[in-house]
């Protein structure tokens, strides 16, 4: 067993590190007041390699691990967790679903194009009817022998008004229940698909989220992923490893935020000595990186599960659904230990506890995260 960091991994940290300070930390309190994420930024961490981390370099991706993808969204996360799910949704769910599931011409054709950030990828699974509930799909897609034919809605949809490429789940034979789901690739701009208003949302406030209406929208065969009826196995595989994804995070703004308190507890005075010396403060401190540090050991071995071809829906779920906790908690903490001043934007804490909240939402919610790791335990 061996929890050092490869000297390549460090520097691969560090790059992440430092693009993360120099170009997302300007900005990123308006970003987040504005709702906005300029596409200059998804181009800088295309040319850094960011966009296709784990992707294989024939398809432009920069052919790392799961390790480095990890560290790479913990880096980012400390400073924008907006930037930092486009990244994860990018990577996780689009780049690699059509990387294990697609087929040769839609790698060249999209993949090539994901990877390297030159298109910006959408995962289309949620509905009004169908969030936890994800097999009950209402959006359909009709086999009319060339084409499908998709109606539908889906909603809170990362990226969705951003994205040039949709991966969209859909009914296309209701009896045959969730071996009948299919996944599509819609480009943007075809006939028949709306995107919709911006969500104003808590937090993540970069990141632009929409619901998307599908009204006639034919699809040609040749954009179905993979066999006939194999969308749900796609859907809940991908969904694993983004889970890896927003665990790692839930785990980089939780030590974001535990950055920023140590610092600050470092430099604030009160009774006539730094706030760190007050043992109240320090045992928060301590209680922070320990929890921290457990979340990061649980991210990790879902990583490492993944790099090694072990399974790893259990070790990812227990990664999310811990980091995500310890994000929460932990960032109520920071704002706690900055007193009035964690109460303002300048400080940056209070944005990365409106951030953290969401990490307990999607990808499966925490009630979510817990059925699947019990019923792996009971099948055991
Ligand atoms: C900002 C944002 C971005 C998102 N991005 C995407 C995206 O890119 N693509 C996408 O497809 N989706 C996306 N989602 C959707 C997200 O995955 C869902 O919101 C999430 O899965 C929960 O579904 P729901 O909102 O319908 O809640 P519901 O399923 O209605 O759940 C409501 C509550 O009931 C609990 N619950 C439900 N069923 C059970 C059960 N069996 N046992 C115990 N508790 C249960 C839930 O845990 C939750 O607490 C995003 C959501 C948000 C808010």
């Amino acid at each position: 067993m061996d929890f050092s960091l490869s000297e390549e991994h460090i520097m691969i940290r560090d790059a992440a590190r430092d693009f993360a300070q120099t170009e997302l930390l300007p900005g990123v309190i308006e970003r987040d007041n504005k709702q906005k994420f300029p596409k200059e930024l998804v181009k800088k961490m295309g040319e850094l390699g960011f966009m296709g981390i784990m992707v294989d370099p024939k398809y432009g991706g920069s052919g790392m691990d799961a390790i480095s993808y990890v560290l790479i969204m913990e880096e980012l996360s400390k400073i924008d967790a907006s930037a930092s799910v486009m990244v994860s949704v990018n990577n996780s769910l689009v780049c690699y679903g059509l990387e294990s599931y697609g087929s040769e011409e839609q790698k060249q054709k999209y993949l090539t194009k994901l990877a390297t950030g030159e298109f910006l990828g959408a995962f289309c699974l949620s509905e009004p009817e169908a969030g936890s509930d994800a097999t009950s799909q209402r959006t359909t897609a009709i086999d009319k022998g060339d084409h499908y034919l998709i109606n539908g809605t889906k909603n809170w949809i990362t990226n969705g008004g951003s994205a040039d490429i949709y991966l969209v789940i859909a009914q296309t034979d209701k009896d045959k229940g969730s071996h009948g789901i299919n996944a599509f690739i819609i480009e943007k701009g075809v006939d028949g698909f709306h995107v919709g208003p911006k969500e104003d949302k808590l937090g993540i406030r970069g990141s632009d989220t929409h619901t998307l209406q599908f009204n006639d929208v034919k699809v040609p065969k040749k954009n179905r992923i993979g066999a006939n009826g194999s969308g749900f196995r796609f859907a809940m595989k991908t969904l694993s490893g983004g889970r890896i994804g927003i665990a790692s995070q839930a785990l980089g703004i939780a030590s974001g935020a535990y950055e920023l308190a140590l610092k600050y507890s470092k430099e604030r005075k009160a009774f006539g000595t730094e706030i760190c010396n007050h043992q109240a403060i320090a045992f928060k401190l301590a209680d922070m990186y320990t929890d921290i540090e457990a979340a990061r050991h649980l991210v990790m071995k879902a990583a490492w599960d993944k790099d090694q071809g072990n399974n790893y829906d259990r070790s990812s779920a227990m990664a999310k659904l811990y980091a995500s906790k310890v994000a929460m908690e932990h960032t109520v903490e920071a704002v706690q230990i900055h007193g009035g001043n964690g109460f303002v934007k300048e400080y940056h804490v209070e944005r990365l506890m409106r951030d953290a909240k969401i990490t307990q939402i999607y990808e499966g919610t925490s009630e979510i995260q817990k059925i699947v790791i019990s019923r792996g335990l009971l099948r055991d």
